[in-house]
């Protein structure tokens, strides 16, 4: 039978029934269409894919098993090199990763990566088998800060090394960004506990309600006897416009926004989470965070949801597939659109937004076009809540209270790029604390890399038990 040229599509819930839930809207692939579409892999001698990988996944090997219907080698193969791989193959943007090196998609669609991903994992944690590596209690100590993506990929290596690995993370509940921040119906929560229960189960010691540099410092951490120390602590400080009227009520950052929803349950009617559901909804930005924010305005009640965002689709930093999902469910897309002010009622209460019009000019630093004003293109969209999702920076917390870390301009800890080390020995960072938001699988390869590079200072410096100055 001839190879499709197209990928095996993914179920997913009808459009008009998900706006209205938190469940799941990708479905996953049955086993039959998972040996299906893994026999459109070529098993390229070159691997272009492996290199598309921020964390190399073996990515040929791992498909190889699964066209023999092979899955829980094939998910041991991924799990060689990624620690979470149902969170990767559910939330990362494999279309600019492995996907965009895949030779099929030369010709027609790229093999479904992550689709394959996602199968193998599923399948593995439906299958309940247990991890492979311990860490050992009276190995030596190491401490990460931070239980997102970062912090749990350090924790889970320096573990199966034989650390004595205990993770201090500040909210109740371990994830970072995949529980605060990404919604139900894109990453189930359970898919998230399943994975770190993995990690508690290869010994892991998660404490959480423990802000670093509030109830403990980084400093008495070297005290306690931990001999190295990983900072993941992502960057969860939201940035505001600075136009006028950003403080009335109504108008949030997704950050608030999104944690009221996810983490505190507001969707959910037996939790008494305080947060307004708004009928006409602006949401600034077109990154991953304002599709997640847009879409779920919409499963709490909303009417009309609008996306402004001030390039074009083009330049939208968003996962093509989110975009995709969030026009099919009603979500309008406001584009070369910018908010200039919130207008409010005489109660304080947000009651409008006035843009104006944009076009593209030459491209900008960062590559992308430069957006430029249209004279007397304004105009007022009615609006009773507006929720801000351009950028984050790292919390400063760290930083202050942390002796001899350099960061750069935008507050990011500056490190070595070939271990992760910063300006002071035996403390390593990485993930968004570092590159400032970023993706899920960047900041797990960072934490695999800090992994390697702690293990070796700390067998280099034995003995060691405390800070000792600046890098040579
Ligand atoms: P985080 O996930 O932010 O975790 C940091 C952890 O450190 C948090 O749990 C925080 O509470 C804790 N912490 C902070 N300060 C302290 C302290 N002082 N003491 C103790 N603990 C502390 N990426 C993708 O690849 N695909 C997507 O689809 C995607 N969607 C996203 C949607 C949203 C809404 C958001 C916000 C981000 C999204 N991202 C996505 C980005 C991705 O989630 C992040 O790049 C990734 O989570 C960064 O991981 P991290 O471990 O560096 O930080
Ligand atoms: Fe298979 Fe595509 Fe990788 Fe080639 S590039 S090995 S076809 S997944």
């Amino acid at each position: 039978m001839a190879v499709s040229m197209k990928k095996a599509g993914m179920p997913v819930q009808d459009a008009q029934i998900r706006k209205t839930n938190f469940n799941e809207v990708a479905l996953g692939y049955s086993a039959e269409t998972a040996v299906e579409e893994a026999k459109r892999c070529l098993n390229c001698k070159n691997r272009p894919c492996v290199a598309g990988c921020p964390v190399s996944v073996k990515i040929p090997e791992f498909i190889a098993y699964m066209k023999d219907g092979r899955f829980e080698e094939a998910y041991q193969t991924i799990r060689e090199t990624n620690a979470l791989p149902a969170v990767c193959g559910r939330v990362c943007p494999q279309e600019s990763q492995c996907e965009g090196k895949c030779v099929r998609g030369i010709k027609g669609e790229p093999v479904g990566i992550g689709r394959l991903e996602r199968f193998a994992a599923d399948c593995h944690m439906s299958n309940a088998v247990s991890e492979n590596g311990h860490s050992d209690p009276d190995g030596p100590k190491a401490a990460v800060v931070g239980a997102g993506p970062s912090g749990l990929t350090c924790a889970g290596e320096l573990a199966r090394k034989g650390y004595a690995v205990t993770v201090f993370e500040a909210l109740h509940k371990p994830g970072g960004v995949l529980v605060y921040g990404i919604p139900e119906f894109r990453l189930p929560k359970k898919i998230v506990s399943a994975e770190i229960d993995n990690l508690k189960k290869m010994g892991v010691k998660i404490e959480t309600d423990i802000v670093i540099g509030k109830t403990i410092t980084v400093d008495e951490l070297f005290e306690q006897g931990f001999k190295a120390v990983f900072i993941g602590s992502g960057a969860g400080f939201p940035t505001f416009l600075g136009i006028k009227g950003e403080n009335l009520n109504g108008v949030y950052s997704a950050n608030e926004y999104l944690t009221r929803i996810n983490l505190m349950k507001a969707y959910q009617a037996e939790y008494e989470t305080p947060i307004f559901k708004g009928k006409r909804v602006a949401v600034v930005g077109g990154g991953n965070v304002a599709m997640d924010a847009a879409r779920s305005a919409l499963r709490v009640g909303a009417e009309t949801v609008y996306i402004l965002y001030r390039r074009s689709l083009k330049e939208m930093p968003a996962r093509s597939e989110e975009v995709e999902h969030a026009s099919e469910e009603g979500v309008q897309f406001q584009l070369l659109t910018n908010p200039v002010r919130f207008i409010g009622d005489e109660k304080g209460w947000l009651k409008g937004v006035e843009c104006v019009k944009m076009e593209l000019g030459e491209p900008d630093a960062s590559g992308r076009r430069r957006p430029i004003e249209q004279k007397g293109s304004e105009f007022v969209l009615d609006i009773d809540t507006a929720i801000i999702a351009v950028g984050t920076s790292p919390n400063p917390l760290i930083r202050k209270t942390t002796r001899g870390i350099d960061v750069n301009r935008h507050g990011c800890i500056t490190v070595s790029e070939e271990s992760g080390e910063t300006s002071r020995q035996g403390i390593f960072a990485g993930g968004d604390a570092v590159t400032g938001a970023a993706t899920v699988i960047l900041a797990m390869g960072a934490g695999r890399k800090a992994a390697a590079a702690m293990d070796r200072y700390i067998q280099n410096n034995s003995g060691v038990c405390g800070p000792s100055g600046g890098r040579a």
